[in-house]
């Protein structure tokens, strides 16, 4: 089989690492801009290598650390040095109370102990708690499970600042199948009132490469190039064909023949290449909103005096309306990003509904979030650096039911020639759920292809 990988995000990567191991022949990737690795990116920063996209990976699921291992022997992992959260609200920083799975309590005692929340909040949360056990579950809208199960201070203060901040979304009318099976089994087994917190794993649940995760991708695009893989950068796809029963794959290299495709690229670009062959794959891809974000990375000659060593960020809950959704105290979380004694800050921006860091220049966003960050620590913040990263339409969102969606995107091509879909869209934005995709896709292009 000769497969074509459109896209050289981690998604498309592992699609080739997982093709070659699965014998396919013959496997070209093509990324469109100059470098592999999409939104993972590590950069130097005041002489030491940040991230500027992803900074770890979960490792509940074993695809990252299985595809680290296989391109990779000599790994050197690096866990976070820093776990703690703190909510912003009003102009007080709160710890969040112990025991929360993703900001969900599982007890009453977590609520009570919420001080973030004002004591009608916690008294109609309690309440809630004990009389909505049932609360109604026949919904995949996360916002609405939790603000029937807890009422709404709990889903703005609490899970909203969480699930929310790591999708870039609200979570209102956000699958909760999706982005946060936990929280649906703590809901479940709440009805049968037996929750079991699931056992802990032996490693930590978050590791990162001390080198920077673009090594990964480097240790990939290595293994595939030795092995005879063709990866082309700077050739974007600028359409695709059909041309008997396989794919011409169009680029400014020419036309080339395929017998199947993997489109690893996010969900506009992958609905502009099927517009005129499936147009209703095409308006499904397109029914999949996105938002942007930015991050500013600040440099400080100290660490912030009120943070204490074991918090790693602060997080800004929707209804406070700052610009900020999270601070992330890197000189505390990756203490091998910056020299010892000194602060470096990571400040996230943007959420689904929030456009306003793309009205901002660079200047006027860096002004911006260093008068909430200041405003937040009661310190006034004084940068040695400072660096905007902007992610345009970069975490899809994931509307209630959207493996109905994937599931009819994948049946609306089963009459092309073999097709697949990988990537952050697909089934998480996670870089393990990314992989995760990827063998999939690869698994579905040579089951199709052993049928034929
Ligand atoms: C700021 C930020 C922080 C994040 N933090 C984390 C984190 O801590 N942990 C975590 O697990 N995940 C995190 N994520 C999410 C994770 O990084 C992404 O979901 C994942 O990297 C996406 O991989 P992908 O391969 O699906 O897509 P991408 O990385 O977007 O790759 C798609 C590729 O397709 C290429 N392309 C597009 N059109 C074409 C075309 N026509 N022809 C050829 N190539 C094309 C693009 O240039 C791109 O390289 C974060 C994301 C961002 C933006």
């Amino acid at each position: 089989m000769n497969l074509a990988i459109v896209g050289g995000g981690i998604a498309g990567l592992a699609a080739a690492v997982k093709s070659y191991q699965s014998g396919v022949e013959a496997i070209t990737l093509f990324e469109g801009s100059d470098r592999v690795g999409g939104k993972i990116r590590t950069s130097w920063f005041l002489g030491h290598l940040i991230e500027e996209g992803p900074d770890a990976f979960l490792t509940r699921e074993p695809y990252a650390l299985d595809l680290a291992a296989l391109v990779a022997s000599d790994n050197d992992f690096v866990s976070p040095s820093a776990s703690a959260a703190l909510i912003g609200r009003s102009h007080r920083l709160y710890r969040l109370p112990k025991g929360l799975v993703l900001g969900a309590p599982t007890s009453a005692r977590q609520i009570i102990q919420a001080d973030l929340l004002t004591s009608t909040e916690r008294a109609s949360a309690l309440a809630h708690f004990f009389l909505r056990p049932h609360a109604e579950l026949s919904t995949d809208n996360l916002g609405l499970a939790t603000r029937r199960r807890y009422g709404r201070a709990v889903e703005d203060y609490l899970i909203d600042p969480l699930v929310g901040g790591i999708n870039a979304s609200s979570i209102d009318h956000t699958s909760m199948e999706i982005v946060a099976p936990a929280i649906a089994k703590i809901l479940q087994s709440r009805r049968q009132s037996s929750f079991s917190r699931p056992t802990q794993p032996a490693r930590p649940p978050f590791l990162s490469v001390r080198d920077g995760l673009e090594s990964l991708v480097a240790a990939c695009t290595a293994f595939l190039i030795d092995r005879g893989v063709t990866v082309k950068v700077s050739t974007p796809v600028k359409a695709l064909e059909i041309q008997n029963r396989g794919w011409v794959v169009r680029t400014s290299d020419g036309d080339q023949l395929f017998d199947a495709v993997i489109l690893a690229t996010p969900p506009a670009q992958s609905s502009d290449l099927l517009r005129n062959l499936a147009a209703p794959a095409a308006e499904l891809l397109n029914g999949i909103p996105t938002s942007s974000v930015a991050i500013i990375t600040v440099g400080l000659a100290r660490p912030p005096v009120r943070i204490e060593s074991d918090i790693s960020g602060i997080l800004s809950p929707a209804p406070e309306k700052r610009l900020i959704t999270a601070v992330s105290f890197a000189h505390n979380k990756w203490p091998h990003w910056c020299e010892p004694g000194t602060g470096l800050l990571r400040i996230s921006v943007g959420r689904r509904f929030d456009l306003r860091h793309t009205q901002l220049s660079d200047d006027a966003l860096v002004a911006r979030v260093l008068d909430e960050a200041s405003g937040l620590l009661n310190e006034k913040l004084d940068p040695t650096e400072t660096r905007v990263t902007r992610w345009p339409s970069s975490f899809p969102q994931f509307l209630p039911h959207h493996r109905k969606r994937i599931e009819l995107l994948q049946e609306t091509v089963t009459s092309l020639p073999p097709l697949a879909f990988a990537g952050a869209y697909v089934g998480g934005s996670g870089i393990p759920t990314c992989i995760k995709s990827a063998h999939r896709a690869v698994d579905r292009i040579i089951q199709t292809t052993s049928d034929t």
